[in-house]
């Protein structure tokens, strides 16, 4: 499995490197052979090479097998005809990246100001508001006059179908309980399609039991009852916003992993920011990177039938759960380690399986 590695902005390098680290020491752990392929993308590449992005990189991607991608500054990329490309996007949009997974788990030992809760949200991840990515060409947000402003939001029945099925056949495979996020009393069209895609997915996966939740209620439901949601799927910006809430619920926005998977390709990414409040100073949590990555070892896995792969990646995340209940963490969760001292304690542990 050849993965490219693009460490990002911000937190990104020290978050990034923890877990490379962490894969090189698991692919000889379970004989993987990863190859891990270094370039950059953000602002440093801005800065070398006039671009957030190298147009190179794209096929790059798309030879190999994966991608690990560190958060990006994406508010300070304005202008893309300065090359100020959001990274983040530009896989999305190219790759058909229409499924972002993002797990929230409690975990014993990390602080938590709620109850426990295990869920995932399925987010659409490549139209609904998202004016970067809705259209072919342009951009979706219109200035009519200087003080009037139009943003568009796409809706289609084919993504709303595929992100559906990735939502159920999810459900299948964990408690067998899925929730659609909406809003259709007011995006009667939009999210009305929304909920009768759903509905006619779910025709196909009669064990599953869905329930249908309006997304501001869901914002109060979430955090009375975190406990009772399995898998959650819902539209591009809802699912942007309440995967924040839930990885916050669930301890800290530094656990917050995801993958944005297609068809054909997949990328790991931390669903958080650059978070440039505390880049540099060795505090951010690396484990939201960590498990995005495993979770792109078990995507593969899945997708060329590699069982290896699949317990490598639960092996990453069994012993992330460990170091966390033993305090190996950093701030956010209670811990008392930096960035580098949680990962080369979580290294250890990789080290010793
Ligand atoms: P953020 O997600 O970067 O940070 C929000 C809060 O969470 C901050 O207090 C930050 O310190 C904390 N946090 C985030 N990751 C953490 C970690 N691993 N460990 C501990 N604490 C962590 O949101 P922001 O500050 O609004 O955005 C910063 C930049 O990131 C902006 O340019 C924004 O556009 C961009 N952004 C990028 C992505 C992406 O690349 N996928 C996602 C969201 C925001």
């Amino acid at each position: 499995m050849k993965i490219i590695v693009l460490p990002g902005d911000g937190i990104g390098p020290e978050t990034v490197s923890v877990a490379v680290d962490a894969l090189n020491v698991i692919s000889k752990k379970f004989k993987l052979g990863l190859v891990l392929e270094h370039d950059i993308a953000g602002h440093e590449s801005l800065k070398l090479h006039g671009t957030t992005i190298r147009p190179h990189l794209l096929d790059a991607v798309k030879k190999a097998d994966g991608l690990l991608l560190g958060p990006m500054s994406t508010y300070d990329f304005k202008d893309e005809s300065k090359g100020e490309i959001n990274p983040s996007k530009y896989f999305r949009k190219s790759l058909d990246l229409f499924a972002n997974i993002r797990p929230a788990k409690t975990f014993e030992g990390a602080q938590t100001k709620y109850g426990s809760l295990d869920l995932v949200v399925v987010r659409e991840n490549t139209e609904g508001f998202y004016a970067d990515r809705n259209i072919e060409s342009g951009g979706s947000e219109m200035l009519i006059t200087p003080d009037v402003v139009v943003s568009l939001r796409r809706i289609t029945r084919e993504c709303c179908l595929r992100i559906a099925r990735s939502a159920f056949e999810l459900a299948m495979i964990r408690r067998k309980h899925l929730t659609v996020v909406h809003k259709a009393n007011v995006l009667r069209l939009g999210d009305g399609m929304f909920i009768d895609m759903c509905r006619e997915v779910g025709r196909e996966f009669p064990e599953v039991k869905i329930e249908e939740i309006i997304v501001d209620a869901m914002m109060a439901h979430v955090v009375r009852a975190p406990e009772r949601f399995d898998v959650v799927v819902t539209t591009n910006m809802f699912g942007d916003i309440l995967s924040d809430l839930t990885a916050e619920l669930a301890g800290s926005l530094g656990m917050a992993a995801s993958v944005n998977a297609g068809s054909q390709y997949a990328m790991a990414q931390a669903a958080h920011g650059s978070a440039p409040d505390i880049a540099g100073q060795n505090v951010a949590n690396p484990f939201s990177q960590v498990w995005s990555a495993s979770m792109l070892l078990a995507w593969y896995g899945q997708r060329k039938g590699k069982p290896d792969f699949i317990r490598a990646s639960q092996a990453m995340e069994a012993e992330m759960a460990r170091a966390i209940a033993e305090g190996e963490s950093t701030r956010d969760l209670g811990g008392k380690l930096g960035t580098r001292e949680t990962g080369l304690a979580y290294l250890k542990r990789l080290e010793a399986l």
